[in-house]
């Protein structure tokens, strides 16, 4: 368990990545079909995220939902593909990269080990 490459963790039950859409680690769990290149990986079928928007004050969630107008609670929904390397994020994910392409980012600082790489 632990950091496996720049961009990967392995954790109990699959790997974990950072989304910069979400901005929080995602989980890859063991089941989906995984090539086993660590620095541009490759993972099948795609992955859904869903989640209902919470509230955050100072990075810490308040225990809120957030709600619309009519007081009801707002769908989050982060959905892609993990293709050589390459995060190739679904219309249907609401966060700013939808419909877009991005490289796996490193893990940021503070989810790294002492790793050789
Ligand atoms: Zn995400």
């Amino acid at each position: 368990m632990g950091q496996i490459s720049s961009t990967l963790r392995r954790v109990q039950g699959g790997f974990a990545h950072w989304c910069p859409g979400c901005k929080e680690m995602h989980i890859l769990p063991d089941r989906w079909t995984f090539d086993g290149n660590l620095e541009n990986p490759t993972f099948s079928p795609s992955f859904k995220h869903s989640f209902i928007q919470r509230v955050f004050v100072n990075g810490e969630w308040t225990g809120e939902w957030k709600r619309d107008a009519g007081g009801n609670t707002i769908p989050y929904i982060c959905h892609y593909n993990l293709i050589a390397g390459q995060l190739q994020f679904c219309v249907d994910s609401t966060h700013a990269l939808a419909g877009k392409t991005v490289s796996l980012p490193k893990l940021p600082e503070g989810l790294t080990d002492e790793y050789q790489g």
